[in-house]
């Protein structure tokens, strides 16, 4: 299998909503903010090689939205998804698989974009299966009044008028280790996906092996290597206390496993190892995945 980093550009959230009840005097320290107590975050996402399949993790924000959504993010920087895919010679249309970690809009929007005459959407990536989880798909399809805003129907709906969307739940095979709910699909040999509930509703972390390391794509969980601490949990969950009980099991099987953490919003860290400490599990080295 081979790997690649492709970041899709970079963007700008609150740092108290992404830092929960951590104090903005420990936070600014980890991610400074703007005079808005805004702070950058990358939108990085992760291309896999696998035969002849060329397997996408997540997508970033698009473009579809008016100015004034796009307003409220500051997007940032050169990179588009476009122009990194590029980098490693990749377009949209070798794109075979699109694998969605959940439906915020953050991670799903790239996928699909306005049709030519703009009276409709279409797929961005056009020879692509879109896979999510149909528990997720549910709950981002009938949302709930909390995460509303970040469920957008034009990055999500199309991808089932389509006919190209698949669940990887449908026909997966489930299986409980260390406390960690792990999803396989006979169509994702080279993958498997560990589930969680606490941001959102059957979010999939995907767990691929890479130069001899188990990767772990950390999604939402943790969205940059400052979450690592438990109590870190983003505003934006839905349900913190359950994130917290993830991630004391995610952090421990991870560390026992000597995963690398593949971080999706981190704007410096792009992967890291872990170490025990006294005050738990922490960072242990930073590193890019092309230097695993
Ligand atoms: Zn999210």
């Amino acid at each position: 299998m081979e790997a690649y980093a492709v970041n899709a550009g970079f963007f700008k959230l609150d740092g108290g909503a992404m830092f929960g009840v951590v104090p903005k005097s420990i936070w600014d320290s980890l991610n400074p903010s703007d005079e808005n107590n805004m702070c950058s975050w990358a939108l990085r996402c992760l291309i896999l090689v696998d035969g002849d399949r060329k397997i996408l993790i997540d997508n970033g924000l698009g473009d579809k939205q008016d100015k004034r959504f796009f307003g409220y993010l500051y997007m940032h920087g050169d990179d588009t998804l476009e122009k990194s895919l590029g980098r490693h010679d990749f377009s949209f249309d070798d794109i075979t698989d699109m694998v969605l970690t959940h439906l915020h809009f953050d991670h799903c929007g790239g996928g699909i974009r306005h049709n030519s005459d703009r009276s409709g959407y279409e797929p961005v990536f056009k020879n692509a299966t879109y896979w999510s989880h149909s528990e997720h798909w549910k709950w981002a399809t009938e949302p709930n009044a909390r995460e509303k805003a970040s469920f957008l129907k034009e990055n999500i709906l199309p991808m089932q008028e389509s006919g190209n969307l698949r669940f990887l739940d449908d026909g997966g095979t489930i299986k409980e280790t260390d406390g960690i709910e792990m999803l396989k699909h006979a169509s994702m040999p080279g993958l498997s996906f560990i589930v969680v509930r606490g941001h959102t509703e059957a979010m999939m972390l995907p767990v691929f092996e890479y130069r001899g390391r188990t990767v772990i794509y950390c999604a939402d969980l943790l969205p940059s290597a400052a979450h690592i601490p438990v109590p870190y949990v983003m505003a934006y969950d839905t349900r913190p206390l359950v994130t917290m009980n993830e991630k004391v099991a995610f952090l421990n099987h991870a560390y026992r496993n000597d995963c690398v953490l593949f971080f999706e919003h981190d704007r410096e860290t792009e992967c890291c190892t872990l170490k025990e400490t006294p005050k738990g599990i922490r960072m242990d080295t930073a590193m890019m995945l092309k230097d695993l």
